[in-house]
């Protein structure tokens, strides 16, 4: 379908509210549910910060924070959220049967031509998309955080989903503004499946006393030109969050390349889980 002017996002955190805010920054009207009235009112008032901070940088008018802001509502029914929607993308937490779930609650409420996402980053699109009557609408949409800054979608389609979908989601994040790339429905995507080939191998490099986190992320950095080394970029993402991915993909794809080093695993079982801890392979 053309012409995407109503936008359900389900799930107000980290990227929910991330992408309810440049959905509304580009004109549409957005529904953004979570399960209760707290959670919607942390979704709506980061999205709030976010454009507070534009303003002092100034990237944002206060007429465009107030329009955005306008275009916005918040609710705690999905029903609610998703009847008259044309797009509705959903950023609940990382657990099929949780995404199963909603999904199924979803298609008995939205419009048939409404366009299905998710925005897992690394659950099967397919599987997802086996609790919706008509797989044919239903596509991922991997945003990277923070959405407001980054550039990338993966839009992932299933084995099922139809070129429409797939070309309107691509056109879609165009009109984000962002960058979409096509990945096919394959474990880690395109950005997962490289990014922990690097962080394991860079951790397996720690172990080995090969260099020092700073010195090997240097490595990526001035050589590679990389914005960030990949023992930096582990310290953000989370160190438990990386480990259940590279487990995913050691378990889904085979190759040793994704095999968790026992550094990790054990920086992991002390509670070293990066930037959020306070301590990773840095100090933070
Ligand atoms: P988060 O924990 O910050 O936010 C999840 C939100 O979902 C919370 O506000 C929670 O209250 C809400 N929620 C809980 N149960 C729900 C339900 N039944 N229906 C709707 N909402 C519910 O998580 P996040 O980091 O925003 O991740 C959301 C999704 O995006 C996950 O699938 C994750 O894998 C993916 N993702 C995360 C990142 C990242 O860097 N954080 C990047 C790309 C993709």
């Amino acid at each position: 379908m053309s012409g995407i002017g109503t936008v359900a996002v389900l799930g107000a955190g980290t990227m929910g509210h991330g992408i309810a805010q440049v959905s509304a920054a580009v004109g549409c009207e957005v529904r953004l549910y979570d399960i209760d009235d707290a959670a919607v009112g942390r979704g709506l008032a980061r999205i709030r910060g976010n454009l507070d901070a534009g303003i002092e940088r100034g990237k944002v008018t206060e007429a465009e924070r107030d329009d955005v802001l306008a275009r916005l509502s918040g609710t705690t029914f999905i029903a609610d959220a998703v009847v008259g929607a044309d797009l509705v993308i959903e950023a609940a937490p990382e657990s099929m049967e949780l995404k199963e779930r909603i999904f199924a609650e979803v298609d008995a409420a939205a419009p048939e031509h409404a366009i299905l996402a998710t925005n897992t980053s690394s659950l099967s699109i397919a599987r997802i998309a086996s609790a919706v009557k008509d797989p044919s609408r239903f596509v991922g949409m991997h945003f990277f955080n923070p959405v407001h800054i980054m550039k990338l979608v993966e839009v992932v389609w299933g084995p099922e989903t139809s070129a429409t979908t797939r070309d309107a989601a691509v056109a879609f994040a165009t009109r984000l503004g962002k960058e979409p790339i096509v990945v096919r429905d394959a474990p880690g995507f395109a950005s997962s499946r490289l990014g922990i080939v690097l962080g394991m191998e860079a951790i397996r490099m720690v172990e080995q006393e090969v260099a020092s986190p700073e010195d090997i992320d240097k490595a990526m950095e001035l050589g590679y030109r990389h914005p960030m080394g990949p023992l930096r970029l582990t310290d953000l993402v989370g160190l438990d969050v990386r480990l259940g991915i590279a487990e995913y993909l050691h378990a889904t794809l085979g190759s040793d390349a994704f095999e968790p080093p026992a550094l990790l695993r054990r920086m992991v079982a002390e509670g070293r889980l990066g930037k959020k801890s306070g301590q990773g392979f840095y100090s933070w």
